[in-house]
């Protein structure tokens, strides 16, 4: 098991997540959909991992939707949760399922 920190890429709130590291990296190679690789998980921990968009910005931001600062500039967020965003941008963009 392996704990990941992640940081809200909107408040920048921490929040740990224990995974399974082999899993995770599965995940992370794009072997398995996160679901798959981490089934355990909550949603909202997937969410975190994904994103590290923490519960609290979800609701209080993501709620509306006349806005938008889930895609605020994911670019310019460093570590994994700038990672997570832009993976999960260019998963968005791809079309995958
Ligand atoms: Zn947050």
């Amino acid at each position: 098991m392996a704990i990941i920190t992640t940081t809200c890429p909107l408040c920048g709130a921490e929040r740990e997540v224990e995974v399974d590291w082999n899993r995770y990296q599965k995940w992370r190679r794009r072997e398995l959909p996160i679901q798959e690789a981490l089934p355990t998980l909550s949603d909202s921990e997937r969410e975190a991992l994904k994103t590290g968009i923490c519960d609290r910005c979800w609701d209080e931001k993501l709620g509306d939707p006349d806005e938008d600062p889930a895609i605020l500039n994911p670019w310019e967020v460093p570590g994994p949760a700038g990672d997570a965003a832009r993976a999960m941008l260019e998963e968005m963009r791809g079309g995958g399922a």
